[in-house]
């Protein structure tokens, strides 16, 4: 077995341990790979080993790899910062984008989402307290902007995002995703129909499954550790 394959075998069960932990079913829990900074080569290596859903954080990093893969089927996940002149691509190349946090995004994505293509799964990033990166709708941006987004052709609002600073304190790290689940929860609420939460990374995702996380974003400990900053443009 390739190195991919035994670290991803051992993400998934990890990842049944923490959903059975937390009374949930290992199905609820959808693995995304996140591939940003690995080649394609790798990439194929863990569609081999049954990996299907992919995430990337630059467009122009991903385009490559996307047409190299072409092959395969992959379902791409957009989790990067989102440039309005980005939107193109990732409404032409993705099937869902996770990192839309304000509506000028949105709208742009929903006109730009070529006809024929199924409409683009789409869930707002939300800057939950603590975090120091400047991505992220504010939390009391959130309702409104989820029921505009909610109206747009060729989208569907799935559901919310965040990237909690790092905290190696679990009880520091299940009080920044509960904050999103009850926001989620708030937005079922008000009439909307979010399915989904996108939160928890290598370091941080059984405190995220514990807290009712449906898709984990797990890249190093799959790949390996990047070996260059994922700041880069
Ligand atoms: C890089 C990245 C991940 C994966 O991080 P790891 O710590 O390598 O698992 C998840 N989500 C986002 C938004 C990222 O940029």
């Amino acid at each position: 077995m390739t190195t991919i394959a035994s670290n991803l075998q051992a993400v998934r069960e990890a990842i049944a341990s923490s959903a059975a932990a937390a009374g949930r079913s290992a199905d609820e829990v959808a693995l995304l790979a996140v591939s940003k900074t690995f080649p394609a080569e790798a990439i194929r290596e863990a569609f081999a080993a049954g990996q299907r859903r992919f995430a990337e954080s630059y467009v122009q990093e991903a385009l490559p790899k996307i047409e190299a893969l072409k092959d395969l089927g992959i379902e791409w996940h957009f989790i990067g910062p989102i440039q309005g002149n980005k939107t193109r691509h990732i409404a032409e190349h993705f099937a869902w984008a996770h990192s839309v946090d304000r509506l000028k995004i949105a709208e742009r994505l929903a006109d730009q989402r070529p006809a024929g293509m199924p409409p683009l799964q789409l869930c707002l990033q939300v800057n939950i307290s603590g975090e120091n990166s400047k991505s992220g709708a504010a939390p009391d941006e959130v309702l409104e902007l989820a029921k505009t987004v909610a109206k747009l052709p060729n989208l569907v609002l799935r559901g919310l995002m965040a990237v909690p600073a790092p905290n190696v304190d679990v009880a520091l790290q299940r009080a920044a995703f509960a904050e999103l689940r009850r926001l989620h929860e708030m937005l079922k609420g008000e009439g909307l129909n979010p399915d989904t939460l996108s939160m928890g990374m290598s370091d941080d995702f059984a405190s995220a499954i514990a807290e009712g996380a449906t898709i984990v974003r797990i890249g190093s400990a799959i790949f390996g550790r990047r070996n260059y900053s994922e700041r880069k443009p």
